[in-house]
């Protein structure tokens, strides 16, 4: 009797498996049309100086508009397109949708902010970035800082050695990186030293309730020291309230990015908020 319902529970768990697996199988398939016709979109989400919160720079983020007028956000595609490979097109499609915006914008007179742009581990140890950025900024006519690029800790410590290689190729060819979602992986600080960063990003986990919250207040003011020890812009993501942004600027932490100030939102949503904090 135990043996067939244990016989009924493992096939149950295959058909499951099976299931999972047909439905991401029909995802991929989904996401390769996708890019072929051009279905993604970009918002931009500003970072502003959390001094005087004027603006400092906009970041990327993938958006896949459905038919209902709803859009899947990344964390439901993201994984499935690095599993698949489909994140280096879909990336290419992101660093030249970013690079168009980037004209649209510089003709507008916003010129001078530069747009990040998050690049997975398989983008960065798969592709030619330097090749990538610089194709695209000289077809949109643009300086190569016009481009920046987000990396997460635990994709550079996939292989620390690759990933210093490529990033101080891109620096030396003028392309800045940003350090994302920092305090969430396992970085080692040696390896970390010797990064040519510009910039770390505070996650928003300690962020979230930081003029509160005693413990995440001591990671944010350690992420701080270190970050500025090592001579960097340090950013924090996620500022939802007035009371983490004083709470920031008070610790000098240099930019901010969330809620408070503004969400990911379309190109021209961007450069009317711009627009309006221009003439405040
Ligand atoms: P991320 O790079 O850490 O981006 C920040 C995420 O936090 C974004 O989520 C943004 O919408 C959200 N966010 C910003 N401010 C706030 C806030 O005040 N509160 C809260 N609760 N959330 C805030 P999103 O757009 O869903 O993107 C999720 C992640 O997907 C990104 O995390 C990034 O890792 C990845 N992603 C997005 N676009 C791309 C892309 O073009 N390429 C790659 N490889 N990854 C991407
Ligand atoms: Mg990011
Ligand atoms: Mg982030
Ligand atoms: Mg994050």
């Amino acid at each position: 009797h135990a043996a067939r319902e244990n016989g009924t529970v493992l096939a149950r768990f295959d058909a499951s498996i099976a299931a999972r697996y047909t439905e991401r199988l029909q995802l991929a398939g989904r996401i390769h049309t996708a890019i072929d016709q051009g279905e993604f979109e970009l918002h931009f989400q500003p970072i502003y100086h959390a001094a005087d919160r004027s603006p400092a720079a906009l970041e990327a983020l993938l958006r896949w508009p459905q038919a209902d007028g709803s859009f899947i956000a990344p964390g439901d595609f993201i994984r499935l397109c690095e599993d698949t490979g489909l994140i280096v097109a879909l990336g290419r499609w992101v660093i030249h949708a970013a690079a168009r915006a980037q004209r649209q914008l510089a003709d507008q007179g916003w010129g001078g902010l530069p747009i990040a742009v998050n690049i997975s581990a398989v983008q960065l140890f798969n592709s030619d970035l330097v090749a990538e950025f610089s194709r695209a900024t000289e077809a949109w006519d643009l300086p190569p800082g016009a481009l920046q690029l987000e990396l997460t800790e635990s994709a550079v410590m996939r292989n620390p050695a690759q990933a210093l290689q490529t990033l101080q190729a891109l620096k030396e060819n003028g392309i800045g990186a940003a350090l994302d979602d920092f305090g969430t992986g396992f970085s080692s600080m040696s390896y970390l030293q010797h990064l040519p960063l510009d910039s770390l990003k505070i996650d928003r986990d300690f962020v979230c309730d930081v003029e509160r919250n005693p413990r995440n207040a001591a990671i944010c003011r350690a992420l701080l020291s270190l970050g500025h020890s090592m001579g960097l812009n340090v950013i924090a993501e996620g500022v939802e309230s007035e009371g983490q942004l004083a709470w920031l600027a008070a610790h000098g932490c240099d930019q901010v990015q969330g809620y408070l100030l503004g969400r990911p939102m379309p190109l021209e949503a961007v450069r009317v908020a711009l627009d309006q904090h221009r003439s405040v």
